[in-house]
């Protein structure tokens, strides 16, 4: 199949409140790419049909977990593990190509060009600039990839520190990544019911991102994508 999509992310109800952000804001953009949400099962069935009213699709997938406890605690992350459930996104072969977002990134113009990039294209983190953040990146689904991470990471680990991928960088900010254990969700509200929410109020967000923006050491920046 040829088409490509945007997929995101969610395992808990929190993040389903990221994820709707993450598509209506993509549709708000006028992207002309599915949008599709990959949900494991423990989400409420009233955050599943809050989700398939914004997402073109919204596809179960079992929940992975790295169990890194070295690198996650390095990272002062502990909760981390499951992110390493992202890695279904190989397994979506009806598309040609992906763009993963993390739940909590928020789409701040058309950035449908990002298809133009090849696998796996991503920014380097700003903690770790010899690593990308695994936020925003470009991939083939197959499931020969599928199978060769899975393997890679039962043998090595989900971290091997090693990255040859292609940075991401340009001119001007396009997609903000709210990194780190506290979300906008998590601030402004606990609303835990998978109900619709308007976007971010981008301006209360604002300040996070200057900060965040600031802390990477180079100017093309994970956690604020330039492309
Ligand atoms: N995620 C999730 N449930 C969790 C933790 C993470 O669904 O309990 C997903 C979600 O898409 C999230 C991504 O994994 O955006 C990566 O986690 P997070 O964004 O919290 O990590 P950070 O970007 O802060 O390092
Ligand atoms: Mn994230």
């Amino acid at each position: 199949m040829s088409g490509e999509a945007f997929v995101t992310l969610a395992t808990t109800d929190s993040y389903c409140m990221g994820a709707t952000v993450v598509a209506r804001s993509l549709r708000r953009h006028g992207t002309t790419r599915g949008i599709v949400v990959m949900v494991t099962p423990n989400v409420s069935q009233q955050s599943r049909l809050a989700l398939e009213s914004v997402f073109d699709e919204v596809i179960m997938v079992d929940v992975m977990d790295s169990e890194d406890r070295l690198h996650l605690a390095l990272l002062g992350r502990p909760e981390l593990g499951i992110t390493f459930t992202k890695i279904h996104c190989w397994t979506l072969t009806q598309y040609s190509k992906c763009v993963f977002l993390d739940a909590d990134t928020l789409v701040l113009c058309n950035v449908d060009e990002l298809f133009e990039r090849d696998e796996l294209s991503a920014a380097p983190d700003p903690g770790w600039p010899d690593c990308f953040n695994s936020g925003v990146f470009v991939l083939r689904p197959s499931l020969h990839t599928h199978t060769g991470l899975m393997d890679h990471a039962l043998q090595h680990g989900s971290f091997d520190g090693n990255a040859r991928l292609h940075y991401v960088s340009q001119g001007r900010l396009e997609i903000v990544h709210f990194l780190g254990p506290v979300k906008p969700w998590s601030s402004s509200s606990q609303r835990d019911d998978g109900s619709s929410h308007d976007l971010y109020d981008f301006k209360c967000n604002l300040q996070r991102c200057h900060l965040l923006y600031r802390v990477g050491s180079r100017p093309c920046l994970a956690d604020a994508l330039q492309v």
